[in-house]
């Protein structure tokens, strides 16, 4: 018999409102037996956070983060609008960053995508689809 919805009370202390496991009355989140396969995701989880924040402190010297890419554009539009920077350098800038957050938006999705596949892999092998 499977329950349309989890079982179990969520934190808020509404019914958890997602889908059982197969022939589970409980979710993912909160199966007691699904307790090891919990704490893989969360492991991984923390894995791909310290990657990411390895890969940032490994950045070359003169890679912008978005933050700082921010910050370049923001006193470019200043020393425009002071004068002080030609409107032909500005463009240039302009269009380098657009060209910089889209080769990094594609670097982020490959990513998330090599992420998801590899969860779904977890969760295929678990027999938790
Ligand atoms: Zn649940």
């Amino acid at each position: 018999m499977k329950a349309e919805r989890c079982q179990a009370t969520a934190a808020s202390g509404r019914p958890c409102s997602a889908t059982p496991r197969p022939d589970r009355p409980f979710c993912l989140w909160h199966d007691p037996e699904a307790a090891e396969l919990r704490r893989e995701l969360s492991r991984r989880g923390g894995q791909a956070r310290s990657n990411q924040a390895r890969a940032k402190r490994h950045l070359p010297k003169g890679v912008l983060t978005h933050d700082e890419l921010r910050g370049v554009l923001g006193l470019t539009i200043a020393d425009v609008r002071a004068g002080t920077v030609e409107a032909n350098v500005a463009n240039a800038v302009a269009s380098l960053a657009r060209a910089y957050v889209a080769v990094s938006e594609a670097a982020a999705v490959e990513t998330l995508e090599r992420e998801v596949a590899e969860l779904r892999d977890l969760i295929a092998t678990r027999g938790l689809a």
